[in-house]
């Protein structure tokens, strides 16, 4: 079954600490993308699949200036702005702000959750267990965070961009507020596919509260964007079976992102 949707090898990544975590060893097909999963076939942890992220609440007028000026800034004043912002209580437990890191006018686009503890020491986005995941699935399809052109390099940002107390779930409002930032990422970034990981990220996004599962396998728009749902590399770590699933979501976003190039 993995030979057939392209996976070659499952193997522990000596990089990918502790516990030896299988790493996403997969060759991107030179043929078609394998067949997604079928709909609604949520095999995934309770994490992924408890309750849901409301709809952002209507705006106030003066939370809808704040969106305005937000959507007005270029990247300098955008990243001052986030390194400054107060609009909810997150300011005052984290360390430092993670604004994103990736080319400015990346191909792709992958949305995270929120900073965890190391993201919130170090100030870039997915430094952990789970962030090694995820750079060895980029790999994958033949993407870096590292300096490369923008058809390589991705841009990688969070939902939130301060982390949640003891890592504790995204609250609503904290992403209705933290929202307009990643909006602006979007349209300065300009990319031509955004893979969202996770329950929060992709709930919050799609303003559903539908489980991964049954979003997964098709493709959605976030701001004129196509948007492509997958597992969160945190989840992958506990769950190896849904690595497949991940692999098969990976495959949609890369035949998603060719089909708008050509
Ligand atoms: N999980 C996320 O969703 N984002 C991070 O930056 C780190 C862990």
């Amino acid at each position: 079954m993995l030979e057939a949707m392209g996976v070659r090898l499952w193997a522990p990544m000596p990089s990918v600490a502790p516990a030896a975590a299988p790493a996403l060893d997969v060759a991107r097909p030179k043929a078609a993308p394998p067949a997604t999963a079928a709909r609604g076939s949520d095999l995934s942890a309770p994490r992924e699949f408890v309750a849901a992220v409301p709809t952002v609440p209507a705006a106030s007028g003066a939370r809808d200036a704040r969106a305005a000026e937000i959507a007005a800034m270029d990247w300098p004043a955008l990243r001052d702005a986030v390194a400054a912002c107060t609009a909810c209580g997150l300011c005052r437990s984290r360390r430092q702000t993670v604004f994103g890191v990736g080319h400015p006018r990346a191909r792709w686009m992958v949305v995270g959750e929120a900073p965890g503890e190391q993201e919130d020491l170090k100030g870039e986005p997915f430094v952990g267990p789970a962030g090694r995941l995820l750079d060895a699935m980029l790999r994958a399809i033949g993407l870096t965070r590292e300096e490369a052109p923008p058809e390589r390099q991705v841009f990688i940002a969070n939902t939130l961009k301060c982390r949640p107390p003891r890592n504790r779930n995204p609250e609503p409002e904290e992403l209705a507020l933290c929202e307009p930032f990643l909006v602006r990422q979007v349209e300065l970034v300009q990319p031509r596919l955004i893979l969202a990981m996770g329950r929060f990220a992709v709930q919050a996004l799609l303003r559903s509260s539908e489980p991964i599962g049954r979003l997964r396998g098709r493709v959605h728009q976030y701001h004129g964007v196509p948007l492509i749902v997958t597992y969160h590399p945190a989840y992958l770590l506990r769950n190896l079976v849904d690595k497949a699933r991940a692999w098969d979501d990976l495959c949609l976003a890369a035949a998603t992102a060719d089909a708008r190039a050509a």
